[in-house]
């Protein structure tokens, strides 16, 4: 199968060989199709399977021609996994005109602030940064149509599962939502079924 196949534009394309991505792995060509379609889903898959690109092209695709205002948002456990996203949705937007924007623990608030006003389509971002973006009513998330949580059973072990919630609660209901661990622990199940409408499921 080619990424052609799957339905994905020709900016999107040109990034993925640019990066040396020439076929889709597994959890790609499961995943892509289901999230072109809009359709939520929960992905049981490690690290190094490609899940990265499996999420966020369907994110830039899925941007299309909204304009204005922040599209998606990709939840991570840690700084390193935020940036490390983030620079991956930034190669895969290149020629899309998509910007990614990573927000984390640790780094300057007031550049933060600045950079938001930018309004990025995307931003990655670890949950308790966020929540205080929300609290300071630096960040709006009622445009949002697209949530990935990333790690799930990570942010878990992290004590990330309120905030998770909290800021799910602030996106609107008829978003799509993605929730994507290395394991199911039962406060991971719950999650998806409180938050997940008849999600997908794709084990890799
Ligand atoms: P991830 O599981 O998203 O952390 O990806 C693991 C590694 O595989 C990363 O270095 C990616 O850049 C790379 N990768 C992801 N998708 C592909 C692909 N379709 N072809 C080649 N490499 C890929």
């Amino acid at each position: 199968v080619k990424f052609k196949e799957l339905g994905i534009s020709d900016l999107t394309i040109r990034a993925l060989s640019d990066m040396g991505f020439e076929e889709p792995t597994p959890i790609q060509e499961q995943a892509i199709p289901i999230l072109l379609a809009g359709k939520d889903l929960v992905g049981q898959a490690q690290t190094g399977t490609g899940k990265t690109a499996a999420f966020g092209i369907p994110l830039l695709e899925n941007i299309g021609k909204s304009v204005g205002a922040t599209f998606g948002i990709v939840l991570t456990p840690t700084r390193e996994l935020c940036i490390q996203v983030a620079e991956e949705l930034n190669k895969l937007g290149q020629f899309s005109n998509v910007r990614t924007l990573p927000i984390y623990g640790g780094q300057d608030i007031q550049r933060q602030i600045k950079s938001l006003q930018r309004k990025p389509q995307i931003i990655v971002a670890t949950p308790g940064r966020l929540m205080d973006h929300m609290d300071r009513r630096t960040i709006k998330l009622n445009d949002i149509k697209m949530v990935v949580m990333d790690e799930g059973d990570e942010m878990l072990n992290m004590g990330f599962i309120e905030d998770i919630e909290k800021i799910l609660s602030a996106t609107p209901d008829s978003r799509q939502t993605l929730l994507f661990s290395a394991t199911m622990p039962r406060q991971i199940q719950n999650l998806a079924q409180r938050f997940l409408k008849d999600p997908a499921l794709i084990s890799i």
